[in-house]
């Protein structure tokens, strides 16, 4: 196993890295090897937006035992600003404000705790942008 410290500083968790076919120029999230509309294996890594709408959202009140400390745990059916959509936890949740069309950007955040090894994990969260 890799140390923490190497993805950390590779800085994964901050970017939505999808694929593009380079064929057909279909994108995908997360990233797949074959493309799934024209089975291209021309694939190339691509930064998603890290904007989009909400969909909809999924309210959890039993998540399993790893996610406890988030109860209720709220996942948003997110369709980014390049028309790829995507599940993600949604953070800093006002329910009232959780409405098909809404504005979100993505966020990174602490996802869990290794209860033994005290390894945190983050990912990243979408929320609700602010309206100024
Ligand atoms: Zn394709």
């Amino acid at each position: 196993m890799l140390p923490i410290s190497y993805w950390r500083n590779r800085k994964i968790y901050t970017r939505l890295l999808g694929s593009r076919c380079k064929k057909c120029g279909a994108e995908f999230f997360p990233p797949v090897k074959v493309c799934k509309k024209c089975g291209s294996r021309e694939m190339e890594e691509l930064e998603m937006p890290k904007t989009g709408v909400l969909v909809s959202f999924t309210k959890l009140t039993e998540p399993s035992y790893e996610f406890e400390e988030y109860v209720p745990l709220y996942l948003g059916f997110i369709r980014l600003d390049n028309g790829v959509q995507l599940v993600a936890p949604l953070a800093d949740v006002v329910e009232e404000e959780l409405k098909p069309g809404a504005r979100v950007e993505a966020t990174v955040r602490k996802w869990a705790e290794d209860g033994e090894e005290g390894i945190i994990f983050y990912g990243y969260k979408f929320r609700v942008v602010k309206q100024p």
